[in-house]
C-alpha cells in the first residue's frame, strides 16, 4: 500500500509526543529527528527533507507550540500544512486553450504509463466536458506502441490518427493536427515515444514536436514506484522541454512516497493527476491537501465521497438506505450494494481513505480478495427468491443447501450470513442516529 512505512513512522513519532504529559524542547527535537528519518527513508529528496524539517521547526517555535495546550496536535497540524505546501498547496487544473484544439503532449520514459494515462485523460475529458479528443500516435519505434494506443482508444471510443511506423513522428503530428482541425476535435492528445532512459535523440525529437505543435500542456508521466529516479527524470524532461505538469502513476502500488513529495519542490512543476490502477477510470486529480492527509494516515474522505458519487447510483443508494431504516434490507439489496462498491476500485484502496483506517492494525495486512465478493454472490445466488427477500429464513438445513449449491464451505456460508445480520443490525442503529455502533465496529 502506498506510503505505508512513512505513514506508520510519522504516526509513531506523533503518538510518542502525544503520550508525554509535558513536551520539552528535547522531545520536540527528537520528533523532528524522527520526521527527518521517516522522510529520508521514504526516498524524499535530501535537500527537500532538510528544508521541510527546518520550516516545521521554525513554525513550531513561532507558534510557541510548547506553551500551548496540546503540543502534539499542533505539530501534526504544522506537518500537515507543510506537506500540503510542499506538494503545491492546491490542485492545478489542466491547461485549456481559448481556441480548439487544446493540444496535450504526453511525454515520459517507456513503461511509465504514458499510453494508459493518455487513455484515462481522454476518458475523463469526454465524461467531464463532453469533449471529442483525437489521439495522435507519434511513437514510431515500437509497432506494439501503436497497437496498444489503438486498443486503449477503442475501449473508450476515441479516434486515433496514425501512419504506422515508417513516417517521421514530426510529420505525423503535423498531419494529425491538420486532421483535428478538419474534424473540429476540441482536444488532441499526442502519444510520443519513450526510451528506457533520457537520451539526446529522444529529447531532440520531442523538442521538434513541441516546436511544431505548440502544446498547451506538456504532461510528463512518471512512475511513482521509481522514487528518486522519477524526480531526476522530471528534472531532465523539464530542463529540455519546460513541461507544464506531471502525472504520477502507480500510486496504487507500495511506493514509499518520495516522488510525490519531491517533484514539485525540485522542478517547480505541479503534479496534476495521479494514476491509481490500470483501469481507464483510475485517474484522480492530485489534491496536495488530501494527499498530505493520506500520508499522515488521516484518510481522504473527500476523494472517497467523490468516488462514491461517480460510481454509486444515488437513487439506488437512497432506496437501500430507506430499506435499512425500515429494516427491510434483504439479500437482493446486499448484492446490489456489493456491485456498486466493487465499481469503486480495490477494497484496500477504499478502506485507507477512511480516517484512522490507513494504519489500523486490523487492516495492516489485509488483502481483500476480489474473489470474496464473487463467492458471496455465488452463495446469495443459490438462495430461493423467498430467502433472498426474508433474511430471517436461514435455518441450518437451508444453509447446508446453500453451501452445496454455491460450492462454498458451510463455514463460509455461516460467516456471510452472520456478517450480513451484523450489518443489518448496525445499519439500523446508524440510521436511527446511533453512530456509536459504527465506532464500536471499527474498534474506535
Ligand atoms: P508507456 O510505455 O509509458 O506508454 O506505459 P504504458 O501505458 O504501456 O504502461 C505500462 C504498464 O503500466 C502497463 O502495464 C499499464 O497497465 C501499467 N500502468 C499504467 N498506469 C498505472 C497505474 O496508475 N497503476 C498501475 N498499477 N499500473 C499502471
Amino acid at each position: 500500500m502506498a506510503f505505508e512505512g512513512l505513514t506508520e513512522r510519522l504516526q509513531k513519532a506523533m503518538e510518542k509526543l502525544r503520550r508525554k504529559p509535558k513536551v520539552t524542547e528535547e522531545d520536540l527535537r527528537e520528533t523532528m529527528r524522527e520526521i527527518r528519518m521517516a522522510l529520508l527513508e521514504a526516498d524524499v529528496n535530501f535537500k527537500v527533507v532538510k528544508d521541510f524539517v527546518k520550516t516545521v521547526r521554525q513554525k513550531a517555535a513561532g507558534a510557541e507550540v510548547l506553551k500551548g495546550l496540546n503540543p502534539a496536535q499542533q505539530i501534526v497540524k504544522i506537518v500537515d500544512e507543510q506537506l500540503t505546501e510542499l506538494m503545491g498547496q492546491e490542485a492545478v487544473p489542466l491547461n485549456k486553450a481559448d481556441h480548439i484544439p487544446t493540444v496535450i503532449m504526453m511525454v515520459g520514459l517507456q513503461g511509465a504509463g504514458k499510453t494508459t494515462t493518455a487513455g484515462k485523460l481522454a476518458k475523463r475529458l469526454k465524461e467531464e466536458q463532453h469533449a471529442r479528443p483525437l489521439f495522435i500516435a507519434a511513437d514510431v519505434y515500437r509497432p506494439a506502441a501503436i497497437t496498444q494506443l489503438q486498443q486503449v482508444a477503442d475501449s473508450i471510443d476515441v479516434p486515433v490518427f496514425q501512419k504506422g511506423t515508417d513516417e517521421n513522428p514530426v510529420q505525423i503530428v503535423k498531419e494529425g493536427l491538420a486532421k483535428a482541425h478538419e474534424d473540429k476535435n476540441d482536444y488532441v492528445i499526442i502519444d510520443t515515444a519513450g526510451r528506457l532512459q533520457i537520451d539526446e535523440t529522444l529529447m531532440n525529437e520531442l523538442a521538434q514536436i513541441k516546436e511544431l505543435a505548440h502544446p498547451d500542456e506538456i504532461l510528463l508521466v512518471v512512475d511513482a514506484m521509481t522514487g528518486q529516479n522519477a524526480v531526476n527524470t522530471a528534472q531532465g524532461f523539464d530542463d529540455k522541454l519546460d513541461i507544464t505538469g506531471v502525472v504520477l502513476t502507480k500510486l496504487d502500488g507500495d511506493t514509499r512516497g518520495g516522488a510525490a513529495m519531491s517533484i514539485r519542490a525540485v522542478t517547480g512543476k505541479p503534479i496534476k493527476f495521479v494514476g491509481e490502477g490500470e483501469k481507464m477510470s483510475d485517474l484522480d486529480v492530485f489534491h496536495p491537501d488530501r494527499m498530505a492527509s493520506r500520508i499522515l494516515g488521516m484518510g481522504d474522505m473527500l476523494t472517497l465521497i467523490e468516488k462514491a458519487q461517480k460510481n454509486v447510483d444515488e437513487e439506488q443508494a437512497q432506496e437501500a438506505m430507506d430499506k435499512m431504516r425500515a429494516n427491510e434490507f434483504d439479500y437482493n439489496d446486499f448484492v446490489a450494494q456489493l456491485d456498486q462498491v466493487t465499481k469503486m476500485g480495490p477494497m484496500e484502496n477504499i478502506m485507507k481513505m477512511i480516517p484512522g483506517m490507513a494504519n489500523n492494525p486490523a487492516l495492516k495486512n489485509m488483502h481483500m480478495d476480489p474473489k470474496t465478493f464473487v463467492h458471496i454472490k455465488a452463495i446469495i445466488q443459490s438462495m430461493t427468491p423467498a430467502e433472498r427477500e426474508d433474511p430471517d429464513l436461514m435455518s441450518p438445513s437451508r444453509r447446508r443447501r446453500l453451501a452445496a449449491g454455491s460450492g462454498r464451505p458451510i463455514v463460509e456460508v455461516n460467516r456471510m450470513i452472520k456478517q450480513f445480520n451484523q450489518m443489518r443490525k448496525m445499519m439500523k442503529q446508524i440510521t436511527n442516529g446511533n453512530f456509536g455502533a459504527m465506532q464500536n465496529m471499527m474498534g474506535g
